[in-house]
């Protein structure tokens, strides 16, 4: 099978809908449109994202989720993306798994295809992904005010605690504390991220910074206080740490939580008065969004008990916070 039939076979399976040209020529054609747009990339290698042996249909779904979770971050409605495809060999059987795995999501997310590059070298995915957005409701890193409320959506730790169960090492003591049912839900959030795209549409008239968790918690939110050049207190009791984690040893699920990155979530700061509107957005997502802190003058993120004590973030999983961790 030669470069050109992989593509044909397997990525050009439509014509055009959304662009003026889609797969085909040099480039695509997009449709003007009335809103702005934002523009994402990512990458993912194996090895390094994912480990060898990962499921193809995975595969293709993370690719195109961790960008989609970005447009989401931007407030941005997906439109269309591009496949850069760098495979040791052509695998029939890994591409039609693949290709299965990421149309699933694009269709799901109505965000079409509509070009790429396909080289030969170490397994590579690389999606750049368009999404519409008009730029003065976009959210952006650089707009959190000292007095918002800082906010994050649905659960965290879990993917983290997979890649652990995946990764080897000390896994098997992990293991041993999750049920069987447990641990293949952690290792589909890890797997299967969903991309918080209609939050992030929701939120436009609400929230004032956002960003996507792919490091973790802190580090995501570090980002927000960096770049806005304020402060964060989070509360150590409200981080809403995967239910599937409460069987771990004390302080495991809520490190994870913390620092583990991959959960996919949105962080993002609103001003008080939009609490019940945002409360609200939560009922209709049918997606619990937790009011974890309070953006503060300063710089830095810091984390407290219940009672504004400090409490040190590299060792907020072990000494203070009892099974519920
Ligand atoms: P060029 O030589 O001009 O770079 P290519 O041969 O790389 O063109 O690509 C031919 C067409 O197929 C282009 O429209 C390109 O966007 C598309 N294409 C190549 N690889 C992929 C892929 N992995 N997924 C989707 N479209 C692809
Ligand atoms: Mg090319």
């Amino acid at each position: 099978m030669t470069e050109f039939e992989v593509i044909d076979r397997y990525f050009n399976l439509a014509p055009a809908r959304h662009a003026a040209l889609g797969i085909g020529d040099d480039g695509a054609l997009l449709n003007a449109s009335p809103l702005g747009r934002a523009i994402v990339c990512d990458t993912m290698v194996e090895g390094r994202h994912f480990y060898p042996g990962t499921d193809p249909a995975s595969v293709g779904h993370k690719a195109l989720a961790v960008n989609l979770s970005d447009l989401a971050a931007m407030g941005a409605r997906p439109e269309c993306f591009l496949l850069a495809l760098t495979l040791p060999a052509i695998d029939e059987a890994w591409l039609e798994s693949f290709s299965g795995g990421m149309r699933a999501l694009a269709e799901q997310f109505d965000c079409e295809l509509v070009g790429g590059d396909t080289t030969r070298g170490p397994l590579t995915i690389t999606v750049t992904a368009v999404g519409q957005v008009e730029s003065k409701v976009a959210l952006r890193r650089d707009r959190a005010e000292p007095g918002d409320d800082i906010w994050v959506s649905g659960e965290l730790g879990a993917a983290a605690v997979a890649v652990q169960l995946l990764g080897g090492g000390d896994s098997s003591a992990i293991s041993e504390q999750l049920p069987a049912d447990a641990r293949q839900n952690l290792i589909d959030k890890l797997l299967r991220p969903e991309p918080r795209v209609a939050l992030g549409l929701a939120l436009h008239h609400f929230a004032r910074a956002a960003i996507d968790i792919s490091d973790g918690l802190v580090a995501d939110l570090s980002h927000i206080a960096s770049r806005s050049r304020v402060g964060m207190e989070l509360n150590v009791e409200r981080i809403p740490v995967a239910g599937a984690l409460s069987t771990l040893a004390a302080g495991v699920g809520l490190q994870a939580a913390l620092n583990g990155g991959d959960d996919y979530e949105l962080a993002f700061t609103a001003a008080v008065e939009n609490r019940l509107a945002i409360e609200k957005i939560s009922q209709q997502l049918n997606l619990p969004l937790s009011r974890i802190g309070e953006v503060m003058a300063g710089d830095g993120v810091r984390l407290n008990d219940a009672r504004g004590r400090p409490v040190p973030l590299e060792r907020a999983g072990h000494d203070h916070f009892g099974d519920n961790g």
